[in-house]
């Protein structure tokens, strides 16, 4: 075997700020970040003073709006009384256990247990260590492998980058996945789903885990009927069917979360984002009696779920969430977005009608995905959006996102898809 020699050996390296970003291009990244020093609402503003419509809310997560004066103060009072302490054995925080019942109660499963830690690759990891650990303690120890779907995207812990649907997260970490026992399904199709599954034996399988609508591989909707399909296919073969909620959960469908909007009824389901609209890191995963009880029995040799860590419910973002919930409450937003959706839909129609620069648009919930043609590539659009002062992302295929906080008005949406039409033709 010949070692190769490294591509860009003999190139210079690159001067930049010590930070290191995530998921950065760095040749491409470096001297022209756009670096976001302040929020107001559903814009942020830049240090060399642009003011940007947040068309994306962030990462998906900024669903209220930025630098919000109550959700700010909820901080404050909880720092000032206590910061944290860990939920870790005997001990638990006030916050994090008053977070457990507000969140079992809007829960869309019944009777459920809410672990929290701190994100959702976090919750993806918990997710997937539990329902392995399921099948263990009900007699099932070959019951282990996870089920993803194709293009899926789950956060970039072990289990996430083993499970993702997107290759190029798990190049380079090994020769089959981080995590042993994954496999991927087709996106759409129920029949090909039964056919992996008998391929690998339902004997061996832990869980099915999906995200109700794909966000990062390039806001997939499910074709009708899909999810229950898969559902049902989870409960004939005896297999975990686990929902991906970290961009869905909290409002972004219309309804408090996807399950609600599709009629399922899964055995767990991972959160986080919006949650506290990304005012402190925090997500979780609810978990279904059929899954807690063997942890709950009264009994010495009742077992130990071997998970945890020290920012896990951190009260702080606990209290957070806890005054967020009543923002969404208060202000009505889950049903703002419902109104959202059909003007995003309307908005994105006439855009596909009279752009032919566009391939396609999907929309679900307050989610749109505008498809490109082959000749225009969403990374430029993208950046010529930030020029005409809108934050969109170009996503897998050719597809920019579509996603601006709740807040939103029909004029700012109009505006936002407007900027979309001109920067895709002058592109063309
Ligand atoms: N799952 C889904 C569906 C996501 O979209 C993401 C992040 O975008 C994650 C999990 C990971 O969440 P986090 O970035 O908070 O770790």
């Amino acid at each position: 075997m010949t070692l190769t020699e490294p591509v860009a050996a003999a190139a210079p390296l690159l001067d930049g700020p010590a930070l290191w970003p995530a998921q950065a291009h760095l040749p491409t990244v470096l001297g022209r970040q756009v670096v976001i020093a302040r929020g107001e609402g559903s814009y942020v503003m830049t240090t060399d003073g642009r003011r940007l419509f947040d068309g994306t809310a962030g990462l998906w997560h900024a669903n209220v709006g930025h630098a919000h004066p109550v959700l700010a103060e909820a901080a404050r009072r909880q720092m000032l009384t206590l910061e944290t302490y860990h939920i870790f054995a005997r001990f638990v925080n006030d916050q994090a256990l008053a977070l457990g019942e507000r969140l079992a109660a809007i829960a869309p499963i019944a009777r459920p247990k809410v672990i929290l830690n701190s994100g959702g690759s976090d919750a993806i990891d918990v997710a997937c260590k539990l329902a392995r650990r399921h099948w263990q303690l009900a007699g099932r120890p070959d019951k282990t492998i996870i089920l993803s779907r194709e293009f899926s995207y789950h956060g970039l812990h072990a289990y996430g980058t083993s499970i993702a649907g997107l290759d190029m997260n798990r190049e380079g970490y090994g020769t089959d996945s981080l995590v042993p026992e994954t496999a991927r399904v087709p996106l759409h199709d129920a029949d090909q789903v039964a056919k992996v599954i008998a391929e690998h034996g339902a004997e061996r399988i832990a869980a099915i885990v999906t995200e109700p609508i794909q966000g990062t591989g390039g806001v997939n909707p499910p074709h009708d009927g899909y999810l229950t399909e898969l559902q049902e296919l989870c409960r004939q073969h005896d297999i975990l069917f686990v929902l991906d909620e970290v961009i869905t959960g909290f409002g972004r469908t219309g309804q408090m979360f996807a399950a609600q909007r599709y009629g399922l009824d899964p055995d767990l389901i991972t959160f986080a984002k919006g949650v506290t609209s990304g005012y402190a890191p925090l997500g979780g995963v609810l978990v279904a009696p059929r899954v807690w009880e063997a942890f709950y029995r009264d009994s010495p040799d009742t077992p130990v779920f071997r998970h945890g860590a020290t920012y896990a419910g951190h009260a702080t973002a606990c209290a957070v969430a806890l005054a967020h919930l009543d923002l969404l409450e208060a202000e009505r937003l889950v049903p703002r977005v419902a109104e959202l959706e059909g003007r995003l839909r309307t908005e994105l129609d006439a855009l596909a009608a009279r752009q032919p620069g566009v391939a396609e648009v999907r929309v679900a919930g307050f989610l749109g995905g505008v498809a490109l043609v082959d000749e225009i590539a969403a990374t430029d659009v993208a950046d010529d959006l930030i020029e005409l002062g809108f934050v969109s992302r170009p996503l897998r295929g050719n597809t920019l996102q579509l996603s601006p906080p709740f807040i939103t008005t029909d004029a700012e949406l109009a505006a936002f898809v407007a900027a979309v039409d001109q920067a895709v033709s002058a592109r063309l």
